[in-house]
């Protein structure tokens, strides 16, 4: 994947329309469809995948001390903690509800969400809104965050040592939040949260488990703006998703 390319992975046979491919297409509102829609033709939840405890030295004292989201919220925006944090406009902490029963777990914020200081209110914003309203779930329900706070120059893919210095703070949100489902969007995500290195296609297709938590991996949006191949495998994705918040 080349610098300002993010959310890589195999390419797929083209496939019928989706919900999902609406939502790029357009920017008028999807078509009404029926309650419970996306239960046609779901697949079933797969098998188990990784199982990964966070490591306690991972959560210093000093984040453990944090107690809520605002918390982080306002140590993320008041702190230089790695070489991206100088050239942001804004620190982008997650954003939404405390209660969520699913966060929603990117790669780093991008020119808009550095300018607004809110993850995933770009492009890729706007489709990861499609998706989430195609599955019936409220953007007001969830939570949305991201591997790094700081946006990556030219939006490349956060260094390990970047990705080191921020994820603490991933860890705190997700200990205070205790979603019951964990969406990874993309291989930055996915591997950096379950700590591995592996493709994409190793990772989708499981139900891993992050600290007793099932977590489900798929394409990061802005790969599905540059490749409309992977539309389906990722309309599977979240109705699996859609299938664990319902068990
Ligand atoms: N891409 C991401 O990974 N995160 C954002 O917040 C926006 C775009």
């Amino acid at each position: 994947m080349s610098a300002g390319q993010r959310g890589g992975g195999a390419a797929q046979e083209p496939s019928e329309p989706t919900p999902v491919g609406v939502a790029i297409k357009t920017a008028a509102p999807p078509p009404r469809r029926p309650a419970d829609g996306w239960r046609k033709g779901a697949p079933p939840i797969p098998g188990p995948g990784l199982v990964i405890e966070t490591p306690s030295h991972v959560l210093g004292d000093e984040l453990v001390a944090l107690r809520s989201l605002d918390e982080i919220a306002e140590r993320i925006r008041a702190t230089y903690c790695c070489a991206l944090c100088p050239t942001r406009i804004n620190g982008v902490p997650g954003h939404g509800n405390p209660d969520a029963r699913l966060v929603l777990i990117g790669e780093g914020p991008g020119a808009n969400e550095d300018a607004q200081g809110k993850p995933f209110v770009g492009q890729a914003g706007n489709l990861l809104n499609g998706i989430l309203d195609a599955i019936e779930v409220p953007r007001d329900t969830v939570y949305i965050t991201n591997i790094v706070k700081c946006r990556p120059p030219q939006n490349r893919k956060p260094l390990p040592d970047e990705i080191a210095a921020c994820i603490p703070y991933l860890h705190r949100e997700l200990e205070i939040i205790r979603p019951k489902v964990i969406l990874a969007l993309g291989s930055t995500a996915a591997e950096a949260l379950l700590g591995v290195r592996k493709s994409l296609g190793e990772l989708r297709n499981k139900v891993h488990t992050y600290n007793g938590i099932p977590l489900v991996v798929t394409y990061h949006p802005a790969a599905l703006l540059r490749n409309p191949n992977w539309k389906k495998p990722t309309w599977d994705d979240v109705r699996i998703v859609r299938q664990l918040l319902d068990r």
